[in-house]
């Protein structure tokens, strides 16, 4: 039996300064060690300031998380030595004294099976370490530019089983902590995971530093693997804490695994405690987003069939499109036009912020092809050039010449040249339908595929006197 549990970091990077100072919650892109003050470098007689949204974030995600909102909160000093940690200690959150962390336990529903939280936690980042040079060139060097942003942790119970198991729970907490609109799970270093596996009767190896969730099923795979083999030869696992080697794709041996005694924890002095009352937790309950499973079962009640749904509903930017867009008879097509092209077109949040696409361009697309003016492909194309240049449906269709040809005498025109030109066919048209389906394939070649295939059937048939 396999048992993977595991201790997800997410940065809270909606905030605009750091959990207990004034610094910047954006570090990405500034010069390293330039983004630090007095307090979230350590220095002594400093006093720690908690950011209020911060800790609304952690609640948020707690709440959402199906978590206990807790009555009494408090932080705690874990305590150790790291060149990243210049306090020599993380600020974090602990249950004990009566009081607790931002929430647990809860669950994440999976589909066929939920899993377990056991705590949601609010804590600083550390510092970031780059190691570099060999020999005696070798080199550590430190950024504290991220010392101090706030960071969520989830901590699961056991319940994972495999690789893939650990992939689909990672990909919906990520979906739903991005629908909270705390965090952006994009963003280089946002979420981070540290994973604790046994397999059998074997102890239980951490390996930490994962960097991304790709990177996290990897981890996973290769330490159930390496402890399977070990056994199958014999030998016994070790509980240990082992790093994640990015770079050679493999876990190596760090140290022996320290457990909780070891970091010496007490109550942080400096942050008042915490009593949350019951007005305040539930306003904040209040405002928590429509949640991904609850969207979900409303897109099906408009007709959305359950895969572009699923799509549609795990997506916060694109579904808060398609909800502004869609009137009801057309949201079937609008979320078709969504999932099909324009997700395909802007997937990054960069294409997204510069698409041209607005709501009321895909309700005037979703109508021009259920009237059947434009067809599919057309349609396709319009939303590439509103896409890339914005601009309003009606000017789209008639610069690039997109609209179906519905006028008949147009139509009959293009006939008669296809009539001129293929003699045989339309000798053979009378008897033989495949040979109708050639002079049809013919008109649309000539109209770009825009003639409209009834009208252009009956103009056919008009022509050769059928
Ligand atoms: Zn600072």
């Amino acid at each position: 039996m396999r048992r993977i549990g595991l201790e997800i970091h997410c940065q809270l990077t909606g905030l605009e300064s750091k959990l207990f100072c004034p610094c910047r919650s954006d570090y990405r892109g500034m010069a390293p060690n330039t983004n630090t003050c007095p307090t979230c470098m350590g220095v002594p007689g400093t006093l720690p300031r908690l950011n209020r949204g911060a800790l609304r974030g952690a609640l948020l995600i707690g709440m959402a998380l199906g978590c206990k909102t807790p009555e009494r909160l408090a932080f705690f000093r874990k305590n150790y030595f790291y060149p990243d940690l210049p306090k020599n200690f993380q600020t974090t959150q602990l249950d004990a004294y009566w009081h607790s962390s931002a929430g647990g336990p809860g669950s994440v529903d999976l589909g066929g099976g939920s899993v377990r939280i056991r705590r949601v936690q609010l804590e600083e980042d550390p510092g970031r370490i780059t190691y570099g040079g060999e020999g005696r060139n070798r080199t550590t060097l430190v950024d504290y530019n991220r010392a101090g942003v706030a960071l969520v942790e989830i901590v699961t119970e056991p319940d994972l089983e495999d690789p893939a198991h650990v992939r689909r729970f990672v990909s919906a907490l990520a979906d739903l902590l991005e629908n909270l609109g705390v965090t952006d799970p994009g963003l280089e270093g946002a979420m981070r995971a540290d994973a604790n596996v046994s397999v059998g009767d074997g102890a239980r190896v951490e390996v930490k530093n994962v960097g991304s969730f790709r990177d996290l099923e990897r981890a996973v795979r290769f330490e159930i693997t390496r402890q399977e083999e070990l056994v199958s030869r014999g030998g016994t696992v070790a509980g240990e804490t082992r790093q994640w080697d990015e770079g050679r794709r493999i876990t190596v041996g760090a140290r022996v695994k320290e457990d909780d005694p070891d970091y010496r924890y007490f109550p942080e002095g400096d942050i008042p405690w915490i009593r949350l009352d019951r007005g305040t937790a539930s306003s904040l309950r209040a405002s928590l987003p429509e949640g991904i499973a609850e969207r979900r079962a409303r897109y099906a009640g408009l007709g959305i069939p359950a895969q572009v749904a699923d799509v549609l509903s795990s997506d916060s930017h694109y579904s808060a499109l398609f909800d502004r867009a869609h009137t009801g008879p057309d949201a079937k097509e609008i979320a078709n036009l969504v999932t099909s092209d324009l997700m395909g077109l802007a997937a990054t949040r960069e294409e997204r912020r510069g698409s041209g696409v607005t709501a009321g361009g895909l309700r005037d697309l979703a109508a021009a092809v259920i009237s059947g003016r434009l067809s599919r492909k057309s349609a396709k194309e319009a939303l590439l050039r509103m896409h890339e240049g914005g601009g309003d449906l009606e000017g789209i269709i008639r610069e690039a010449g997109l609209g179906n040809v519905t006028d008949s005498a147009e139509i009959a025109g293009v006939v008669a040249e296809v009539i001129a030109e293929e003699p045989g066919a339309a000798a053979d048209a009378a008897s033989n339908p495949e040979a109708v389906n050639y002079l049809v394939g013919m008109v649309m070649k000539k109209t770009r595929g825009r003639a409209d295939p009834a009208a252009t059937i009956s103009e056919i048939r008009r022509a050769l006197g059928g």
